[in-house]
């Protein structure tokens, strides 16, 4: 198995890249390392995980770059992570999303078809589900119109993948709210726990009642990994890669408090972008790998605290607090 992972310097696919150098699988990361948060912090990510000499410098709208590497590198799997992330400040923003999402989404994907791969993963959102669904989340639920650009792109991603898997087996993965060590800077959690190391103020958008299903990086993964070589189900398969136990951001704060984290919070722009309640039932992922995502808020929280006090605390200010804050 040769795997190409896109993305390879983000939250998720660095972690991917990681385990997969570990398990001694033969992988090459791609990633345009994009100023959508400190460029910087992604530079160091992959340093840190030790996954420097994986990484090259690519973007994925790349055509020549793409033909090249596929060439040279020859993928059996492709995992598609890279994307602009994130559902806020997107509908003015779309072309960065047509940039990633589409343009270079169907790039990929059209190589990877021409080149006949094994397996095409990729990241889709548990953004797909907009608001008004039946918690847990099944995937069999029909979706409604998305709230934000970015859902919709995912959506698209997904019919473009259906519409592949004529000729290869591809397979989406609706992640719920990833959080980790050397998570996104524009997440509650890495916010709040920079917010309590830095002694600030967080910056809130939406209201506290907002509940995610939290999903530990790591586990999120480990499911990558696992789903790499699945070989039951249909040729489009499409899985939530979730907790399974959705928590408020009063939950995740009053967590980091019984971690010893205490900061204030500031009421931030409402976002009608975010939906109050993401959930997502595990059952259909259960079929496909030994183990879905397990571990618990609170450990997750503990390891997050844990990585953001052995960054030096000018770093962790100029990754985490948006400029003009600092
Ligand atoms: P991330 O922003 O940390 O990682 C994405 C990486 O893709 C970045 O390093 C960026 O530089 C790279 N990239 C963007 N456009 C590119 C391009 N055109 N060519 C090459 N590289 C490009 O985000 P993440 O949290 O690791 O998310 C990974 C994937 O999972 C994304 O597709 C995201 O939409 C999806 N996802 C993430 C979450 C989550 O909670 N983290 C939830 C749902 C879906």
């Amino acid at each position: 198995m040769k795997v190409l992972v896109t993305g390879a310097a983000g939250h998720i696919g660095a972690e991917v890249v990681k385990k997969l150098t570990e398990a001694d699988i033969s992988v090459l990361g791609l990633d345009s390392f994009t100023d959508f948060y400190s460029v910087d912090m992604k530079v160091h990510r992959v340093q840190a995980l030790g996954i420097k000499e994986f990484v090259r410098v690519g973007d994925i709208t790349n055509t020549q770059l793409l033909e090249e590497t596929f060439s040279e590198f020859k993928p059996t799997h492709v995992v598609n992570l890279a994307a602009r992330a994130g559902v806020r400040s997107t509908w003015n923003q779309f072309h960065l999303y047509n940039h990633s999402n589409l343009v270079g989404f169907q790039t990929l994907l059209d190589i990877s078809v021409k080149h006949g791969v094994d397996h095409f993963l990729f990241a889709s959102s548990s953004s797909v589900y907009g608001e008004g669904q039946i918690p847990p989340y099944s995937e069999n639920s029909e979706l409604r119109i998305p709230k934000s650009y970015y859902a919709l792109t995912k959506i698209a991603n997904e019919i473009a993948a259906r519409a592949a898997s004529s000729v290869i087996k591809t397979t989406g993965m609706r992640f719920f709210t990833v959080y980790g060590p050397w998570g996104r800077p524009d997440m509650a959690t890495l916010q709040f726990v920079a917010a309590g190391l830095l002694g600030r103020p967080a910056t809130l958008t939406g209201d506290l009642s907002i509940k995610r299903d939290f999903t530990f990086v790591s586990d999120a993964a480990q499911v990558v990994i696992d789903l790499l070589g699945r070989d039951s189900g249909g040729s489009f398969e499409v899985l939530n890669v979730a907790g399974g136990r959705p928590q408020s951001l009063s939950d995740l704060i009053r967590i980091l408090g019984e971690e010893g984290l205490e900061f204030g919070v500031k009421g931030g722009i409402h976002s009608l972008l975010d939906v109050p309640l993401t959930h997502g039932s595990t059952e259909k992922l259960s079929k496909f790998v030994p183990e879905t995502p397990q571990v618990q808020i609170n450990d997750g929280v503990r390891q997050v605290i844990a990585w953001a006090k052995s960054v030096d605390p000018k770093k962790l200010t100029s990754w985490v607090v948006p400029p003009g804050l600092k």
